[in-house]
């Protein structure tokens, strides 16, 4: 995946699907080329939910883990969003990752 308008329609279906779309304006995706031992993280700062995306690792990665990483990460600012807590890898963000099609969701490489 090499461009973030997927990932950005991942992150609309994601909030679709978790009946949560008032997230999404919430949710910022960029691409960073300082990550190098994470395919990607989530961090919340006053209210809006930072997502970056390795560059590197996104250009090596098949499209599934490409996937499934841009799900992991948004389903982490859900879980904040709607539980009010924390992102953390808890019993609200694996239920997410569930109804995302992730019954055993995996910390995996991404953060
Ligand atoms: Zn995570």
């Amino acid at each position: 995946m090499t461009n973030l308008d997927a990932a950005y329609e991942i992150a609309e279906q994601v909030c679709g699907v978790c009946g949560c779309p008032e997230a999404l304006p919430q949710i910022r995706i960029s691409w960073c080329g300082r990550l190098r031992r994470s395919i990607g993280t989530a961090e919340e700062w006053k209210g809006l939910y930072d997502i970056r995306l390795s560059k590197r690792l996104f250009a090596l990665a098949g499209w599934e883990d490409c996937i499934e990483t841009v799900v992991h990460e948004v389903c982490h600012a859900i879980d904040s969003i709607v539980n009010n807590r924390p992102m953390s890898h808890g019993d609200g963000w694996k239920d997410l990752m569930h109804r995302c099609g992730y019954p055993d969701a995996q910390v995996g490489w991404s953060g």
